[in-house]
């Protein structure tokens, strides 16, 4: 039986797309070989990252905009220091909005000066903090634009004149933004993409090139981006993965319509955490992510019964970050409302019986 899948990354993926992977990874399209035994440069696997990086950046709207779409390696967590490699001559502003901002600070404080231009530190990152100024002398203003763990979501993207830098990592492709004010924005595939071991980087080609320092290779977009994310040996896997989900997003028209179901799903989810006197949301409401819902049991003494009803509904991934502790209900692309009507029933359950 197929579990409700609320798990914060690695995350649910589309069924469609889970069996056509798998079928690839035995043999891709009648080729009589596996998609994991071909070459990387053979026309089969350079199609699928074309399609891969064109579906990217249709999706984002960001078609014919400067832009290149690039599948690169180490996490998200290797772009908190690539960013910075590529950007940071003066000095990096950065939001601090949790433990994922903290970690892309730490690794540019490595290269260069940065500045805090706002946190929500003091009440453990539970809010957005709202009209920061950024320094006319940044090179550039980097964001997380859902803080997975905490539970919140930039709501308005901050007004600045500095290149814009996004983590996006745990709501890409979830809704509509302006993607154009954006300089880079990256993502590692396994919040709402594919399977770990690729990250999506969407990177304006006119920000790239005004550092003065050199840049390790590895590390440097300009020569990923010239390469057609082939500098080195592309997880073919993922990206191949990563394009099967972007194709049925677009399929299923796009962002806007996902955006939709997610909204409709986030309301579900939290109109049950506000209505039921057990339960406490986390984040603040204006903040409220749509993807990672934060929220805590009032009673500590309902937590055995709660966690033994939820693992006897087949729900699957929702105890919370060990740094916020309670629970958190991961709702991304893939998850279906029924999966989160199963939950919500729960705990309405929870609540009659209690
Ligand atoms: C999961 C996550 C990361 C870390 O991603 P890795 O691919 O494991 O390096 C970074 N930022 C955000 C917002 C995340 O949700």
């Amino acid at each position: 039986m197929k579990k409700h899948n609320f798990s914060a990354g690695p995350c649910i993926l589309p069924d469609s797309v889970m069996q056509k992977a798998a079928h690839a990874v035995q043999e891709l399209d009648g080729s009589g070989l596996s998609l994991i035994e071909i070459s990387h440069r053979s026309p089969a696997f350079i199609e699928i990252m074309d399609k891969a990086c064109a579906s990217a950046l249709d999706l984002l709207g960001l078609t014919g905009k400067g832009y290149k779409a690039l599948f690169l390696q180490g996490g998200a967590s290797m772009q908190f220091l690539a960013t910075a490699y590529n950007l940071l001559e003066n000095k990096g502003a950065y939001l601090n909005t949790g433990t994922w901002a903290t970690k892309a600070i730490k690794e540019a404080k490595l290269l260069g000066e940065v500045v805090e231009v706002g946190s929500s530190a003091d009440a453990n990152f539970n809010y957005i903090p709202k009209n920061i100024e950024v320094p006319a002398d940044a090179d550039y203003l980097h964001i997380t634009t859902n803080n997975t763990i905490f539970g919140t979501q930039i709501k308005t993207l901050p007004e600045s004149d500095a290149v814009l830098v996004s983590d996006s990592s745990s709501d890409i492709f979830s809704r509509q933004l302006d993607f154009s004010k954006f300089g880079i924005i990256y993502a590692g595939a396994q919040k709402n993409m594919g399977p770990a071991g690729t990250t999506l980087v969407i990177v304006k080609e006119d920000v790239l090139g005004k550092v003065t320092h050199k840049i390790p290779s590895m590390l440097d977009y300009s020569i990923h981006a010239s390469k057609d994310s082939m500098f080195n040996t592309p997880p073919v896997f993922a990206v191949y993965t990563s394009m099967l989900t972007l194709e049925w997003l677009t399929n299923l028209g796009g962002i806007s319509a996902i955006e939709e179901k997610n909204n409709a799903k986030a309301a579900l989810m939290y109109g049950e955490i506000d209505r039921n006197p057990l339960f406490k949301g986390f984040a603040a409401m204006e903040d409220r992510s749509t993807m990672n819902a934060t929220f805590t049991l009032e009673e500590a003494s309902l937590k055995e019964k709660f966690d033994s009803m939820c693992a006897d509904a087949l729900i699957n991934g929702i105890n919370g970050h060990r740094s916020v502790g309670g629970y958190r209900a991961s709702m991304y692309n893939a998850l279906p409302q029924e999966s989160v009507q199963v939950l919500v029933d729960v705990m309405k359950e929870l609540e009659r019986i209690a």
